[in-house]
């Protein structure tokens, strides 16, 4: 057979991405913008939607930052694009099928789970992870049947000091009717209505200089119409460690003190709900009574220097107990394997160096298989970090097929994976198919007032879709 430059006109490059979040987007990106490059790119989810966490994690007042979605599309628009949503990989399609039918394979999964606390009663009633709070929210596939009492909450802890706990945060305390016109799920807005909850514990392992929360964000909290964002004066003086700390650190941690600073002078303020902040405190028992959370035990933290000079917390025995009735676990994510791809258990990622996965017993990389993302470097940074980040990948995988010829393979035609998928009868959702249930969302919320009305059901999403498809054929017959 004859040999053509991989990545020639003649014989394009196969790259399937796994995971239709912000790093799978931006790494096709890159790669259509890679010199000299011809390339066809398939990219998989295991949903019937695109975008990630961008349409299930992006909290629903947010919508300025669910906009970059139409990058997203204009990726879409590429000849060398095709979406194959609603296919799981490692369920649907094994890695093998994979890499017989792509020269190159992309990890971009994301991190689907959250990271647990380790403590006794996270069990218990009322204790709930941040990712589902998000998920349930946000009409997330996996998270539609969870429930939170929050008609039965008074007082709640939110631990964490990131932007999920900002978001989880400012959802309990936000007037619910300032979320009536976004994509919010309807029954969280009907829970959120009967919501009893009037005090929120937020509360840092470490102190306000190592906070995590974005400026903007904790000014988002501290602008809320219907609570107060209560800072006592004890919890922004800065001891030693972070004193020092802060002659080196980011912009954004100055931005930070300074505003808690201000804030804390504000007192308690008039508003009905409270947002207390704390301060150098872990939970370290979460107390239950008949399976339901009563009360968390919190301990308070000093800071030490630990490595390269990083405030680190320890426990100084001290405790005492906080009454609350929902918790909100906002520590980080943590991604799940792939069966046949190896994952860094400690770290939750697929270890890779650059982009390139590795292998764990040899350190040498698996050729054709890479990471972006989360999946690659774990929870850090904003949507836009995933530009350079899968930028760096790109660059591997092209610096990985210099030089290489292949021939134009059976496997490889872009027909022989339609193929693959229609022998297993895997009905998979095309970017055509996504669009018509797409317009229909849009054309829900607008009928409700609200910018898009989710579908939460496969059931029901691919009614939509096979009603698409016969219109669509229709008018093409
Ligand atoms: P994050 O930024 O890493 O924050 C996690 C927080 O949990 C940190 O304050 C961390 O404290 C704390 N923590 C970790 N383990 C803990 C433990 N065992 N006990 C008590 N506290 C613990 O993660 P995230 O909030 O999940 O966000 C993930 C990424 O998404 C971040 O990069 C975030 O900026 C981004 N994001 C952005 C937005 C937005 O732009 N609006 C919204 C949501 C998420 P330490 O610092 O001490 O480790």
């Amino acid at each position: 057979m004859t040999e053509f430059r991989l990545g020639s006109e003649q014989r394009p490059l196969r790259v399937a991405v796994i995971g239709s979040g912000p790093s799978g987007f931006y790494g096709i990106g890159a790669l259509f913008k890679a010199e000299g490059l011809n390339v066809q790119v398939d990219l998989y989810d295991r949903l019937p939607t695109p975008f990630g966490l961008v349409r299930g994690g992006v909290a629903p007042d947010h919508q300025n930052i669910k906009a970059v979605i139409r990058v997203y599309n204009k990726m879409s628009e590429n000849g060398g694009f095709r979406f194959f949503g609603n296919v799981k990989i490692g369920g649907d399609l094994q890695v093998e099928d994979l890499l017989r039918h792509y020269d190159q394979v992309v990890y971009a999964t994301g991190n689907e789970t959250d990271r647990k606390l380790g403590i006794p009663g996270e069990e218990l009633a009322g204790v709930h992870s941040g990712t589902e709070f998000v998920g349930w929210y946000n009409s997330h596939l996996d998270f539609r049947e969870r429930s939170f009492d929050l008609e039965g909450a008074t007082r709640v802890a939110v631990v964490g000091n990131g932007n999920v706990a900002m978001d989880v945060t400012r959802i309990l305390a936000k007037d619910p009717e300032e979320l009536v016109s976004s994509d919010i799920a309807d029954w969280a807005l009907e829970d959120l209505r009967r919501s009893s909850v009037r005090e929120i514990l937020l509360l840092g392992r470490r102190g306000p200089a190592q906070a995590a929360f974005s400026p903007s964000e904790i000014k988002e909290i501290g602008a809320l119409e219907a609570a107060d964002l209560v800072v006592g004066p004890d919890e922004v003086e800065l001891d030693e460690v972070s004193q020092h700390w802060l002659e080196k650190a980011p912009q954004s941690a100055h931005a930070n003190v300074d505003f808690l600073t201000e804030q804390s002078k504000k007192g308690e303020g008039t508003r009905t709900k409270k947002i207390r902040c704390q301060f150098l405190v872990s939970p370290v028992e979460l107390i239950g009574e008949e399976g339901r959370l009563r009360a968390v035990r919190l301990e308070r933290n000093s800071l030490f220097e630990g490595e390269g000079g990083t405030p680190r917390p320890r426990g100084t025995g001290e405790s005492w107990v906080e009454e609350v009735q929902l918790l909100f676990k906002c520590v980080g994510y943590r991604g799940i394997p792939i069966p046949g791809v190896p994952f860094d258990e400690r770290w939750g990622i697929f270890p890779n160096s650059q982009g390139r996965l590795l292998d764990p017993d040899t350190g040498q990389p698996f050729p054709g298989q890479y990471v972006v993302g989360w999946a690659k470097r774990g929870p850090t940074g904003l949507i836009g970090t995933n530009r350079p980040d899968s930028a760096e990948t790109v660059q591997a995988m092209v610096e990985d097929i210099q030089g290489k010829t292949a021939a134009v393979s059976p496997l490889k035609r872009p027909e022989a994976v339609l193929d693959l998928l229609r022998s297993r009868g895997i009905d998979y959702v095309t970017f055509e198919d996504w669009q018509a249930l797409d317009q229909e969302e849009v054309a829900r919320g607008k009928a409700k007032g609200k910018v898009r009305d989710k579908f939460y059901r496969i059931d029901e999403m691919m009614t939509v879709i096979h009603r698409a498809r016969k219109r669509r054929k229709g008018a093409g017959s």
